[in-house]
């Protein structure tokens, strides 16, 4: 299922951060546990008047390492040119109109993207009124919001709407129980995804030409594994032979994120000799924030020596400690060995993702989880919850109706999670978990 992708894009420091995790809304805390990094989330899904899309701040990702502050920015522009369905640039109008700020503007003109100007920092009306001086630029009225108090935000969005492809609904078991299991093979360059791409696709010659009841895009794979149908997705960028420029790889990044939020499951395929990267817990963190299923393939396998796969998990474990539920595969593309348990791993997933527990059953494993370890006190009151549902699958979202959602806290929700993957595995695959005070739809 494609959601449409805004990207963030604009000079450091103009509040590209701060409006994302405003739109976000709910915080998930991945950066303390992804080692070496403090980062902020770049990546979320955001459902607003019944529509869903895909924000991407460009801003936190480094797309050509070791260069200029302003080829940083621009390269980043090129990427959401690239690969946005919108995009929203951001200016700053207690900075005022940059040289910068032209710049990019001049590029995104030429791109004939969807464009939004955003002129943030407006907190009062006078700062607003500062924001004429950006209809300079040739992007029409700047939308003038304050990121960080949320003011203008909606007006933002509204607008913003209005340039994204056609409406989008997707809750619903129709769309949660898409007919095929889409898969996305990420990874970063020369680990060897094209080369298991092209062994899958090889294997599993049952090339299926037409699936009904399913829209895909021309640059997807389906194929049949073990009698059920696959769709590998994004794979024209895959299928290359020989080398690729690095000005193409540069933007890849972007695109990675794009057929990860349209997949159900992710392979993040990785080198055994090089170990685990930070570009690799990167691609596990928008993985696990786009709340898609993964699957961890050690390639290059066959290059190791002492093969001990108990030892090499519990390196993967340790790096990937946001990610406990992750399955890990050892393969060699080369030989050709263990790549059908990446597909078997994949399946495995997306039944988990489907997964329906009974409803009485769920409220027992968390009457439980709350009696067994009570929620922390906090100024005298505590958590409390009046019913759980499980209101999705794929992935698996749980709705708890709670006194005050204020009062839960991170170690206590992840206690939760923890409970519920004993009591029904959902192997492979993040859950979500929503919060919400009784009453309140
Ligand atoms: P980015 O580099 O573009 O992602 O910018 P950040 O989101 O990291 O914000 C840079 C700084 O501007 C931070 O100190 C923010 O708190 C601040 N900031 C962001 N939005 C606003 C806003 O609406 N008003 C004001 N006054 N400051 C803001
Ligand atoms: P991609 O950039 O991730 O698509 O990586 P490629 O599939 O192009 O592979 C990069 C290089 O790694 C190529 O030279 C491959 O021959 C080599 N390679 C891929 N898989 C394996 C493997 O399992 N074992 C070994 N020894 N080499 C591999």
């Amino acid at each position: 299922m494609s959601l449409p992708l805004v990207a963030i894009v604009g000079r450091p420091n103009v509040g590209k951060s701060t409006l994302l995790n405003r739109l976000a809304g709910e915080r998930r805390a991945i950066v303390e546990d992804v080692p070496g990094t403090t980062r902020d989330r770049i990546y979320a899904d955001v459902t607003y008047d019944d529509r869903e899309f895909t924000v991407v701040d460009t801003g936190g990702l480094e797309v050509s390492p070791g260069t200029s502050l302003a080829r940083q920015v621009k390269a980043q522009v090129e990427m959401a040119i690239a690969e946005a369905d919108a995009i929203v640039f951001m200016v700053d109008v207690r900075e005022g109109l940059t040289a910068g700020d032209e710049e990019v503007a001049a590029l995104l003109r030429r791109s004939g993207k969807p464009l939004l100007l955003a002129a943030n920092k407006a907190e009062t009306r006078r700062r607003a009124e500062d924001a004429v001086e950006f209809y300079r630029l040739g992007m029409g009225e700047p939308a003038t919001l304050s990121a960080y108090h949320g003011r203008g935000v909606g007006d933002l969005l509204d607008r913003l709407m209005a340039l994204l492809p056609q409406p989008f609904l997707q809750e619903g078991p129709e769309a949660a129980e898409s007919p095929m299991m889409g898969v996305a093979i990420v990874g970063r360059p020369n680990v060897g995804k094209s080369m298991l791409l092209n062994t899958i696709v090889g294997q599993e010659r049952a090339l299926v030409t037409e699936m009904p009841g399913t829209t895909r895009d021309a640059l997807d794979t389906p194929c049949l594994f073990q009698e059920q149908p696959v769709l590998l997705i994004d794979t024209a960028g895959l299928r290359r032979r020989g080398h690729i420029t690095p000005g193409v790889e540069r933007y890849s990044v972007l695109r990675a994120m794009r057929a990860i939020g349209r997949a159900d499951v992710a392979v993040l395929v990785t080198e055994a000799p090089a170990g685990l990267t930070a570009q690799d817990l990167h691609i596990a963190g928008f993985v696990h924030e786009a709340y898609k299923g993964i699957v961890v393939a050690v390639n290059k396998w066959d290059l190791v020596e002492e093969k001990d796969t108990a030892t090499y998990t519990a390196y993967i474990r340790g790096k990937l400690k946001f990610m406990p539920y992750a399955p890990v595969v050892f393969t060699s593309a080369l030989h050709g060995s263990g790549v059908e348990e990446v597909l078997e791993a994949a399946h495995t997933v997306y039944q988990e993702r489907l997964k329906q527990p009974p409803s009485d059953h769920l409220q027992k494993v968390v009457e439980e989880a709350f009696t067994s370890h009570r929620p922390p006190t906090h100024r005298g009151r505590s958590l409390r919850v009046f019913s759980t549902a499980q209101v999705r699958v794929n992935p698996p979202t749980f709705m708890f109706r709670v006194n005050d959602p204020r009062l839960l806290h991170f170690s206590y929700e992840r206690y939760l999670e923890n409970r519920l993957r004993q009591a029904f595995g959902f192997r492979g695959t993040p859950l979500r978990l929503l919060f919400r005070s009784r009453g309140r739809k």
